[in-house]
Order: C-alpha cells, then sequence, then structure tokens
C-alpha cells in the first residue's frame, strides 16, 4: 500500500512511498481511510519529541474511513461501513478502563504513536477502538483528536448551563470544537483569538476577544477557561478565571512550566484540571451529535492524495489557520 512514513525522527525524513499492507489479527478491522487530519501531536510524533514505534513509522492519530476487511473473532462490522477510529488503544480490564477512563489506560498507547496510523490506505486497529457512523465521513475527521480533547476537557470541569467560558486558542484543532461544545451546553462562550472572529461566531462564540481585550473585560468573570495553548497563555487564563473558577489544559505547545501563585489558588478556590483525550464512550456521543448536525469539523483546508501531505503541513502551520487540515487518501 501507500502511505506516508519515516525511518529517523525529522520532517525532512517523513517520505510517501510502498509500506507493507497491514493485516488485521485476531480482534481487529481492517479500515481503508479515507480522510486524516493534521494534529500537533503528529508534528511532535514524527520530529521524535514522542518515540514512535514500530521503526519505520507511520504517523496519524486521526483518521477516517471504510471497513475493508475484518480479522478472526470480530463481529458487528462489514465490508464498506464507515467508521471513525477511537486513537487510543486500551485493554478494557484495567481499573482506568473499568470506570470509562479508557484514555487512562494502564497498558494504552495512542494509535500513529505506540502503532502505526492514518497516514496510509490501510491501517489495522482493534474492533473495539470503531464506531460506525452514517453521513458524510468529512464531518467526522476530527473527532478524534480535536473534537474527544474538547469533549473531555468540558466534562473534566463540569461546564454547564448558564457558565461563561472563555476557550483560548479557539481557532485550533481543539478550540472550534470546545467552542461548539460549550455553546450546545448552554454555556456563554468567549472565544479568544485574534483572527476568525466571523467563522467563531458562527460556530457559537457570543463574543471574540483579542487576549488584550478579555483580560480587561472579562477578568475575574470566567468559570472555566479551556486552554489547549500552554505557557503562553496561562497567565491570561488564570487572570480570567472568576471564583470558584475551573481551568482546564490538554497541551503545552507553547511549554509546559508556567508559575502559581498559590494564594490565589485557595483564596479564591480555583480549580487546576488536567484532561487528556477522552473517553471511547464519549466518541459515540460526538460521532451523535456529529450525525444530528449539532456538531461539525471546520475544515480550513482539503488536501486531496497522500502526496500533498507536504502542502498539508504546510497549510496546518499556516498562522491565518481557522481549524482543520485534512488529507483525502
Ligand atoms: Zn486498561
Amino acid at each position: 500500500m501507500k502511505a506516508a512514513f519515516f525511518e529517523a525522527p525529522g520532517l525532512a525524513n517523513l517520505k510517501v512511498g510502498d509500506f507493507l499492507d497491514p493485516r488485521p489479527g485476531p480482534g481487529e478491522v481492517l479500515v481503508r481511510v479515507k480522510y486524516f487530519g493534521i494534529n500537533p501531536v503528529d508534528i511532535m510524533t514524527i520530529e521524535g519529541f514522542i518515540r514512535a514505534q514500530p521503526m519505520p513509522h507511520v504517523p496519524g492519530a486521526e483518521f477516517v474511513g471504510v471497513v475493508e476487511d475484518v480479522g478472526l473473532g470480530v463481529s458487528g462490522f462489514a465490508k464498506g461501513d464507515p467508521v471513525v477510529v477511537y486513537n487510543r488503544l486500551y485493554c478494557g480490564s484495567c481499573r482506568y478502563c473499568l470506570t470509562g477512563e479508557t484514555q487512562l489506560c494502564t497498558s494504552g498507547g495512542i494509535i500513529g504513536i505506540a502503532a502505526n496510523g492514518g497516514f496510509a490506505e490501510y491501517v489495522a486497529v482493534p474492533a473495539k477502538n470503531l464506531v460506525k457512523v452514517g453521513g458524510d465521513l468529512l464531518k467526522f475527521v476530527g473527532l478524534p483528536v480535536g473534537g474527544l480533547t474538547a469533549y473531555n476537557m468540558l466534562r473534566r470541569t463540569g461546564v454547564q448551563t448558564g457558565d461563561v467560558v472563555a476557550v483560548v486558542g479557539a481557532t485550533g484543532n481543539v478550540g472550534v470544537f470546545a467552542v461548539q461544545l460549550a455553546k450546545r451546553a448552554g454555556a456563554y462562550v468567549i472565544a479568544i483569538s485574534r483572527k476568525g472572529a466571523e467563522r467563531l461566531r458562527e460556530l457559537g462564540a457570543d463574543e471574540v476577544l483579542a487576549p488584550e481585550d478579555a483580560a480587561k473585560r472579562w477578568g475575574n468573570a470566567v468559570d472555566v477557561v479551556v486552554d489547549p495553548v500552554g505557557a503562553s497563555t496561562f497567565e491570561l487564563s488564570l487572570k480570567l478565571l472568576a471564583r470558584g473558577g475551573r481551568y482546564v489544559t490538554a497541551g503545552a505547545l507553547t511549554g509546559g512550566e508556567v508559575e502559581v501563585d498559590l494564594r490565589r489558588l485557595y483564596g479564591a478556590q480555583l480549580s487546576l484540571v488536567g484532561s487528556t483525550g477522552g473517553r471511547r464512550a464519549d466518541l459515540e456521543v460526538l460521532v451523535r451529535l456529529v450525525e444530528r448536525g449539532a456538531v461539525s469539523t471546520p475544515i480550513y483546508r482539503l488536501v486531496k492524495g497522500l502526496d500533498g501531505l507536504g502542502q498539508a503541513i504546510e497549510a496546518f502551520r499556516d498562522p491565518g489557520r481557522i481549524g482543520k487540515v485534512a488529507v483525502e487518501v
């Protein structure tokens, strides 16, 4: 099959060419990839900041497609079924899996890092990672990484009707879903961004503000700050929090070291919350939301063909990007 892969870390080492055809083992399904999304986690994997296996390695943590073949013992899937792939490998029997927190599985890993991923024509994945979907597959392409990460951040902070929610990095892969989901949850949504105001309002933002304006207007007044950006926005995020406010992080794209004044933390009863990926069960919820038209993947650029991967990565790094860059395989 054709795939994008690397034998040594570094974007320059990523090549598109022939790769060993994957076969579905027992309990696995062979998926023919239709679309994949580009995310920071893929770039970090290719660049070697995250150690990938096996080598040579096919990255790609976010992809959708159709069932091509099923392995021994698999029922409930047939050739041609359109599916979204949950990207966390999970055992199903550890204490985390048993409480539904499959993203914390003690023997887990991420497809595209701990196993070959979706920058390819075919991927073999455990059948229990698949969710069948109805409708245009492209609408689902951002769910496995961006959508699920945003969903889990809102779940972890208990966002509810009437909350004021600020989304930092609102035009990013996670941000565009956090805005949509917070709005659907009944929150008043402040998207913090210097670009894409019109698009963010379409997605559900009640206000779109540049960081400095947000600090002036909403200092000490926000119930939940969703911040997938990291160290560069941490100070702003904390400034925004009202008494009893909750801050949630799911990434450290701009650095992971921050300073916290414990006096403010306890005095205002703030919560600093961590979140990683999301639960297997919640991907089903997201799929149903997309099927009902309540949520969708905002597409910034769709590149045709694996050979366009370089273009796609360039578009992903475009400072004007709003939402998802995807490749049609
Ligand atoms: Zn487990």
